[in-house]
């Protein structure tokens, strides 16, 4: 039987360990931290956004991030430094902030998020379970009548896709939820998307984890262990070594989040790959939490309840590979909710954390084959790790096994 060995026990490495192993296969996921969903996948925003795929590189993105630059309280922030990674990465997004690409992108993120919604399905329906999974819908509100205008002209491509969203005026995104009404008065219009869903994505891999065993399926996890290199003879990988252990496998899949630079880097491979960190807090429902799903679009702020919590999620930094928490950046986003939705949820209690969003400059995820005969990539699902998981995850097994791809599903291969 085909040996694999996945690196990273995130959401996109567990469900990657699920779909290998129904095919059959003995897979051992290796992962530095004790527990599954330690690093991106721990405390992220929690939206199933199968609609809302557009990527961050945009005809309007390079000015707008200028208009940024040095504000404390700026959606996005950008740390210049040394590091050649960051400017060959930047290099990359602006030769895709176009709309062509954008549009190209959409289509494809739209492709693999509709194969990703029925695969959970499909799990839900056979009894996982667990996760606080809902199908709440999300709003998206925007201030400025330019960036509604923009929406509008995104949910036209968007419902040409297939997608259903509509457009609301103000007083409409008032009455569907009314926790936005500290902003009458403030707002454009919003795109409500009814069949938007919402769960814990580190209470999904927690249970995904219970599930894979109560199944029976042959996957092993090797907590506490880092990897440190690979044994290769020619092009082909024949075992990972961590810090602890020597895994001898038939295959690897790399899926290590803002981990695979590094790894990659090992065997000479230059992901395309930079981390956009991302704050949260989480803390229980307030006296006016939201019901729905809210974006505050113009903030880059969203508010999502899961289960009786509230998640509110934000910003995008550029400032390298550091996950610590920047006490100033929770001081923004505190000021942001108190300001804009007060009373969603107890922010006394709140919990912080952040996270690095592994980015591709396209934010097209890379899944398939390297130029080693058997090394595998699943990575890159930047701000959409959790919507993705299942269908990459799925279309990765397809691959690795030699299946039919659907050619919905084409144009995530790395090109090596
Ligand atoms: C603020 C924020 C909000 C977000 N909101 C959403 C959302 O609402 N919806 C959505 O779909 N997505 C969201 N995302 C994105 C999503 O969280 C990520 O895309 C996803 O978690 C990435 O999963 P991953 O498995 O690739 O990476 P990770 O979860 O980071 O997993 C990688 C694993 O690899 C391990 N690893 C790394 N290097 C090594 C090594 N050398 N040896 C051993 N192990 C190693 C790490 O320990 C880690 O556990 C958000 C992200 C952030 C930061």
């Amino acid at each position: 039987m085909k040996r694999i060995c996945i690196i990273g026990g995130g959401v996109i490495g567990l469900t990657s360990a699920y779909y290998l192993a129904r095919q059959g296969l003995s897979v051992t996921v290796l992962d530095q931290a004790d527990e599954v969903a330690a690093a991106t996948s721990h405390a992220n925003g929690g939206q199933l956004s199968y609609s809302y795929v557009a990527p961050l590189a945009d005809a309007g993105m390079p000015l707008k991030a200028l208009g940024w630059l040095g504000r404390k309280d700026a959606p996005m922030r950008l740390k210049l430094h040394a590091d050649p990674r960051l400017w060959s990465w930047l290099w990359q997004f602006l030769r895709v902030c176009n709309s062509a690409a954008n549009r190209r992108g959409t289509t494809r993120l739209w492709q693999l998020a509709q194969h990703s919604r029925a695969l959970m399905a499909q799990l839900r329906d056979e009894g996982l379970s667990g996760f606080h999974w809902r199908r709440n819908g999300k709003l998206v509100v925007f201030r400025s009548a330019e960036g509604f205008a923009a929406a509008q002209r995104l949910l036209d491509f968007q419902q040409a896709l297939g997608a259903e969203q509509q457009a609301l005026d103000a007083a409409a995104c008032l009455t569907l939820e009314p926790a936005l009404q500290h902003l009458h008065g403030q707002l454009a219009g919003g795109i409500y998307t009814p069949s938007e869903e919402v769960a814990d994505c580190r209470l999904f891999c927690l249970q995904l984890k219970d599930w894979i065993a109560r199944e029976g399926l042959d996957v092993r996890f090797a907590f506490g262990q880092r990897v440190t290199g690979f044994e290769r003879r020619s092009s082909t990988l024949v075992a990972v070594q961590t810090d602890s252990e020597r895994h001898a496998c038939d295959a690897v899949v790399l899926a290590a989040g803002v981990g695979s630079v590094a790894l990659g880097a090992r065997l000479g491979l230059r992901l395309p790959l930079y981390p956009l960190k991302g704050y949260s807090l989480d803390m229980p429902l307030g006296s006016q939490a939201p019901r729905l799903s809210v974006t505050d679009f113009d903030n880059k702020v969203l508010y999502a309840p899961i289960g009786d919590r509230l998640r509110v999620a934000a910003m995008v930094d550029l400032v390298g590979f550091d996950n610590r928490v920047d006490k100033e950046r929770i001081a923004t986003l505190t000021r942001l909710i108190e300001t804009n939705l007060p009373h969603s949820g107890r922010l006394d209690t709140a919990r912080p954390w952040a996270g690095l969003r592994p980015a591709t400059p396209s934010g097209v995820p890379l899944i398939g084959r390297t130029g080693f005969d058997n090394l595998w990539l699943n990575l890159g699902h930047g701000a959409l790790g959790f919507t993705l998981a299942a269908g990459s995850a799925e279309l990765l097994s397809r691959q690795l096994t030699g299946q039919a791809v659907p050619p919905s599903l084409a144009g995530m291969e790395p090109a090596w």
